[in-house]
């Protein structure tokens, strides 16, 4: 199949165009990867394909030359398939490390191919017998408004779901990651301190929750006031310290005075050296992500920090566990997952929040704000 690129604005008239960098150029900051992107606003059509592919590979934060948007025919499905129409597209951090051509546990998206990303869909056509048309399902498609599958690894929701994106979040990916990483790693025991930055976010916010029903003292780490208000009175947590703030240590150990027991690892850099002192003998470190450094072009610069992370895992026992959630724990881990939130969810011992963003096009931009913590709770495009 042919695809082209997308070389003109053609496909938005110029008033929608003005209108839109008009909203734009009212935010604090207006990157360009936003302003070029904005340049393939259309919506999802009936007739054409989509695909947001690797361009580049990039050097640090990704930029306008990383992705590409491309247009084509929608794919026709042969015996066996199906075809998906995109309604939402999950952005994760771990979508940073894929642009990279590192040895890691998921192999790299090559040049050209179009961004890994699991989506929502709906059924257009299906030539298997376990899908209709109009079929809900979670697929791995990736960043493109159509796509054909064999229906392997596609977990059908039914028809009209509840909350479909949900399944990108709290109910998916980052709500697991969270649970099986807090609960079988972390093991957190009543009256502990329980410590997880990149609060606001999927993983955090449910981590702090799952331990606050664990009956643990929960602190948060967020960047920013309206996260740390968010985490605080909407999630729960016992307090939130903002990263940002001058005296963000000295915060952390007055928020701490019985040190901490389990540390769930997101963000690395300057706030796990902030933890290491504070960490107590026997605490657990579910090292889960270390989003602060996943643009980093070489090692960062200053002091090696070797020493003393070593140091203090071997001096306080501290248990340290890396996990990936695809293939860490066994499958009944997944099953009692499903069963503790959803009856979380309909008690409302757990809140989920969800930011939109609207359009395919603007999920290069999305992703950057996700990285450098300027998105706020799950994101997920609206693709169609
Ligand atoms: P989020 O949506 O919370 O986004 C990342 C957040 O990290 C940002 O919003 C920002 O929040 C924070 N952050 C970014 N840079 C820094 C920094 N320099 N210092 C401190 N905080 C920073 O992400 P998720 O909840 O989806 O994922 C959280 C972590 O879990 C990631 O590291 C991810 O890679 C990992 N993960 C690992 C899995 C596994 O199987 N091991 C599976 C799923 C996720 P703020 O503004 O509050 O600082």
């Amino acid at each position: 199949m042919e695809y082209m690129l997308y070389s003109t604005s053609t496909f938005v008239s110029v008033i929608q165009q003005v209108a839109i960098f008009t909203l734009f150029t009212s935010y604090e900051e207006r990157h360009s990867l936003r302003e070029i992107y904005l340049e393939f606003a259309m919506p999802q059509s009936l007739d054409t394909n989509r695909r947001v592919v690797l361009a580049e590979r990039p050097n640090g934060l990704p930029n306008e030359n990383t992705l590409r948007v491309e247009e084509g025919d929608i794919p026709q499905p042969g015996p066996g398939e199906l075809l998906l129409r995109t309604v939402y597209l999950s952005l994760d951090p771990y979508m940073r490390g894929r642009m990279d051509d590192a040895k890691s546990y998921a192999e790299p998206v090559k040049i050209g191919e179009v961004m890994t990303g699991q989506v929502v869909a709906e059924v257009v056509s299906s030539n298997l017998n376990a899908f209709e048309p109009g079929d809900y399902v979670l697929s791995g498609s990736g960043w493109q408004d159509y796509a054909l599958s064999n229906g392997k690894e596609v977990m059908n929701l039914g028809k009209e779901p509840q909350n479909p994106s949900w399944s990108l979040g709290i109910m998916g990916m980052p709500g697991y990651t969270a649970y099986a990483g807090l609960l079988k790693i972390g093991e957190p025991q009543p009256g502990e301190t329980v410590v997880v930055a990149a609060a606001s976010g999927p993983v955090g916010a449910t981590v702090g929750q799952i331990a606050k029903i664990k009956n643990c003292k929960v602190i948060g780490i967020a960047g920013g006031a309206d996260k740390c208000a968010h985490v605080v009175n909407n999630l729960g947590f016992d307090a939130c310290i903002d990263h940002k703030a001058d005296d963000f240590a000295e915060q952390l150990k007055a928020a701490c005075p019985d040190g901490i027991d389990v540390y769930f690892e997101n963000v690395g850099g300057k706030v796990l050296y902030t933890i290491l002192p504070l960490l107590n003998a026997f605490a657990r470190v579910p090292v889960c992500g270390v989003v602060s450094w996943y643009n980093l072009t070489g090692l960062p610069e200053g002091s090696d920090f070797g020493p003393a992370i070593m140091g203090t895992i071997l001096r306080m026992k501290v248990k340290v566990q890396g996990f990936i959630i695809f293939d860490s724990f066994p499958k009944s881990t997944y099953k009692e997952f499903v069963q503790d939130m959803t009856q979380w969810l309909a008690k409302g011992e757990v809140q989920y929040k969800e930011q939109v963003v609207e359009g395919l096009e603007n999920a290069p931009a999305a992703l950057n704000d996700l990285l450098v913590g300027k998105s706020f709770g799950k994101v997920v495009v609206k693709v169609g």
